[in-house]
């Protein structure tokens, strides 16, 4: 079967004020795949986030559904949905949270309710739609706004370190939210995560960054069963990567050595 790569970054490079923020970063992921984005504090996976949102300057080629982004259509954009971790704005929103669903988006030739309906069913957002959406919790925002973003039907979503501010209940309704909606609508999911240990369980592509690329790959194969555990413990920025290089050995290093690499 032939692979459709949904987002395939060539050789980016960022700069801020002179200095790489990322460099020479090369990825692809294609669709219907779950790739999370990992890296210490500072190490550029925003960065990364907003390049391929086309929101800061980059050299390099980012593609998205195999186009240049000078190439993307508005309904191509609109096929990209971005999930912020927070929406401080929410808090004094004076609004239902089936409002808030609503004005988000214009009518558009569809029927918006019903797709409320649907969408909200499939995130257990159902209960809340009658909720003042200033009182909900970070968990139950969360899944609101995964609902506001599913509906414009998109094929590529990204995630912004989506766990900040949510229990652990939440965390792993948030995983079962998303599982189901890859695997219900197809569609290709990035996120930035710290979260190395439960989130690489799900995840089909594991992309690591510090600056530059230090894994790309599949999860099992990047990260050593035994060490999985402890990668990224509760200091990330001192744990260890593997490095595995094409058709050679892999080997690990300290986080702080990665960028003699
Ligand atoms: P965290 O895990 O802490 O959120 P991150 O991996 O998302 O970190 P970025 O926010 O992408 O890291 O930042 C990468 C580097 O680029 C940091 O050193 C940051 O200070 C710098 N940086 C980010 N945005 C700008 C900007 N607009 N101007 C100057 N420097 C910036």
């Amino acid at each position: 079967m032939m692979e459709n790569t949904i987002l395939e970054v060539q050789n980016l490079n960022v700069k801020f004020n002179d200095s790489f923020a990322l460099r020479d970063i090369s990825f692809k992921v294609d669709e219907g795949q779950f790739a999370v984005i990992l890296g210490p504090n500072g190490a550029g996976k925003t960065t990364l986030l907003k390049a391929i949102l086309g929101l800061i300057p980059y050299e390099g080629t980012v593609k998205i559904f195999q186009k240049r982004r000078e190439e993307l259509t508005k309904e191509d954009r609109f096929k990209i949905a971005y999930v912020p971790q927070r929406f401080e704005g929410t808090k004094s929103l004076p609004l239902t949270v089936y409002e808030f669903l609503e004005i988000s988006f214009p009518p558009y030739g569809r029927n918006l309710k019903d797709s409320i309906s649907e969408f909200a069913t499939v995130g257990d957002v159902n209960r809340l739609l009658s909720k003042k959406i200033s009182s909900l919790s970070g968990g139950e925002l969360q899944r609101v706004l995964i609902v506001r973003a599913l509906l414009s039907k998109p094929k590529l979503m990204l995630f912004d370190e989506p766990f900040s501010g949510v229990d652990k209940i939440g965390e792993r309704a948030f995983y079962e939210f998303l599982k189901y909606t890859k695997e219900t609508y197809n569609v290709t999911i990035l996120l930035v995560s710290h979260d190395v240990y439960n989130i690489t369980k799900m995840a089909d592509v594991a992309i690591c960054i510090n600056k530059r690329l230090v894994c790309f790959g599949n999860p099992e194969d990047v990260f050593l069963e035994e060490n999985f555990a402890g990668i990224f413990g509760e200091d990330v920025s001192t744990y260890k990567h593997k490095i595995c290089k094409e058709g050679g050995p892999c080997e690990f290093y300290k986080d702080h050595e990665s960028n003699n690499h």
